[in-house]
C-alpha cells in the first residue's frame, strides 16, 4: 500500500497530528479489552503509517486493524485533533482491494453487502433466518453472530407517503434519509420520526427512489459499492429542503464522510454540501425548538446510551437528552463509561463476536446497575445489540429510539 489518490493527505494529515501521548487509550474499547498497545488508537496509527510507509505488510497488521470498532471514541478524546477516521476509512478500502481473505470471510461479507442494503431482499433473508435461529448451535461460528441480531418477529414493511405535511403553520421542510435495516427491523422508528417531526411544524419528503447511504459498506471497507450508493443518494436529493434528517447514527456519521469517500470525484462538491445539510434528528430538533410534550402519565427512569456514530463521529450528545429532558415524569439517569461502544459498530457482531459479545455484555451490565426501565438510543444497531445483551443477562428492559419516547410522549402514552 502506499499514500495514493486524493485521500491520501487527509490520511497522512491523521498520521502527523498524533503525538503518540496516549490520551486516547481509556477510552478505546479494543485497548480496554485486551491491554495491547496495538490494539489502542495509537498503535493502530503507527501500524498503518509502516504499511503506507512501505515498512509493514499488510498481513502483519490486519490482526489489529480489523478488531477496530471504527467508533472513533479516539477522535473525541484526542486533544491534538486527530481525525483517526480520516485515516481509517479510506485504509481499509484501499487495504479492501488487496486483501486475500478466507473463502467463509468472503462469502459472509459476500452476503451482507448484497442484503443487509436492500430491505427487499434483507426481509425475506432476515424471516428465513428465524426458522434456523433453534439450530443456531450448529450453525458456522461466522453465522451465529447474524442469527443473534434477528428480531423474534420481524415486523411488516411499514410504507410513508413521499410527502408528511406539517401540523398547523410549517416551520421547516426536510427529507428523512431512511436507514435500510431499520426499515426492517424495527419500521416503527421512522413512523414516529415522521409523526414527530410533523407535530413539530415540520413538512418531511421521503422519496421513494431512495436507495442505501452506503454506510455499511464504507464501514466494511467496501469502497466502490459505499460510493455508488452515496452518489445515487444525493441523485434524489430535493435541492428545496431546509435539512437532511438522519434517524441512525451510523447513516448520519457515514453522510458526514461523504467528502472523504467521494474526495477527487466530480461529486466531491455536492457531498461537501449535502453533509452540510445533514443532522440527526435530535440536534434538528432542539435546534428548532421542540414542542413541549405533555407529562407522561407514569414516572419513566429512563437510561441514555451514546450512539458512538452520533456522539464521536458527529458530537451529538446533548441534544438527546435535552429532548428526553422536555418529557416531564422522564428519569433520565447517565450509564458509567459512556465513550465505550456497546460493540454493535455496524457488522462488528459477525467478523468480532467475543469482543462484541463482552462490550455488549458490558454495557447491559451498566445499564441494569442503574435501575432503569427503559433505554434510549439513536441507533437501530446500539437497540438491537443492548437489547439481545439485556434479555442474556434475564431483563426484558425495552429499548427505544430517543425519538420514539418523545412520539409516546406526545401521543399521551
Ligand atoms: S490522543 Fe491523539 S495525539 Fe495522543 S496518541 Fe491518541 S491519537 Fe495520538
Ligand atoms: S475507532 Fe474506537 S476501537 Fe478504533 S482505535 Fe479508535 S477508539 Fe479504538
Amino acid at each position: 500500500m502506499e499514500y495514493a489518490g486524493p485521500q491520501s493527505e487527509a490520511m497522512s494529515g491523521a498520521i502527523d497530528r498524533c503525538v503518540h501521548c496516549g490520551f486516547c487509550l481509556p477510552g478505546c474499547p479494543t485497548y480496554v479489552l485486551t491491554g495491547e498497545e496495538m490494539n489502542s488508537p495509537r498503535g493502530r496509527i503507527l501500524l498503518m503509517k509502516e504499511v503506507l510507509d512501505g515498512t509493514l505488510e499488510l498481513d502483519e497488521i490486519t490482526p489489529y486493524i480489523d478488531p477496530c470498532l471504527g467508533c472513533l471514541s479516539c477522535v473525541t478524546s484526542c486533544p491534538s485533533g486527530v481525525q483517526y477516521g480520516d485515516l481509517l476509512t479510506p485504509f481499509r478500502m484501499q487495504a479492501e482491494t488487496l486483501r486475500e481473505r478466507p473463502w467463509i470471510e468472503r462469502l459472509l461479507r459476500k452476503v451482507v453487502l448484497s442484503t443487509l442494503p436492500y430491505p427487499g431482499r434483507f426481509r425475506p433473508l432476515a424471516r428465513l433466518g428465524q426458522f434456523a435461529r433453534p439450530f443456531r448451535n450448529l450453525a458456522p461460528r461466522a453465522l451465529r453472530g447474524a442469527l443473534d441480531l434477528l428480531p423474534n418477529r420481524v415486523p411488516s414493511s411499514l410504507p410513508l407517503p413521499e410527502l408528511v405535511p406539517a401540523q398547523g403553520s410549517r416551520r421547516a421542510r426536510v427529507m428523512l434519509l431512511r436507514t435500510c435495516a431499520q426499515k426492517v427491523l424495527d419500521p416503527e422508528i421512522d413512523m414516529a420520526t415522521v409523526r414527530v417531526l410533523a407535530r413539530n411544524g415540520v413538512e418531511v419528503v421521503l422519496p421513494h427512489d431512495q436507495g442505501c447511504c452506503g454506510a455499511l459498506s464504507a464501514h466494511t471497507g467496501a469502497g466502490e459499492q459505499a460510493k455508488a450508493f452515496a452518489k445515487s443518494v444525493m441523485k434524489v436529493l430535493p435541492n428545496d429542503v431546509d435539512a437532511i434528517i438522519t434517524n441512525a447514527a451510523g447513516c448520519g456519521s457515514g453522510i458526514h464522510e461523504y467528502p472523504l469517500w467521494l474526495a477527487g470525484e466530480p461529486e466531491e462538491e455536492a457531498a461537501k454540501t449535502l453533509s452540510q445539510k445533514a443532522m440527526d434528528i435530535s440536534a434538528f430538533l432542539t435546534d428548532l425548538g421542540p414542542i413541549r410534550p405533555p407529562d407522561l402519565p407514569q414516572p419513566l427512569k429512563v437510561a441514555y446510551h451514546d450512539a458512538c456514530h452520533l456522539a464521536h463521529a458527529q458530537g451529538v450528545t446533548i441534544p438527546p437528552r435535552e429532548l428526553l429532558g422536555l418529557i416531564g415524569n422522564l428519569d433520565l439517569v447517565e450509564l458509567a463509561n459512556p465513550e465505550i461502544c456497546c460493540g454493535s459498530a455496524g457488522t462488528y457482531n459477525l467478523e468480532q463476536p467475543d469482543n462484541a459479545a463482552e462490550l455488549g455484555r458490558r454495557k447491559a451490565e451498566s445499564v441494569i446497575s442503574t435501575g432503569a426501565e427503559a433505554v434510549a438510543s439513536g441507533n437501530i444497531g446500539c437497540l438491537t445489540q443492548l437489547g439481545i445483551h439485556l434479555k442474556r443477562q434475564g431483563y426484558a428492559i425495552p429499548t427505544y429510539h430517543t425519538v420514539q419516547l418523545l412520539d409516546m410522549a406526545y401521543q399521551g402514552a
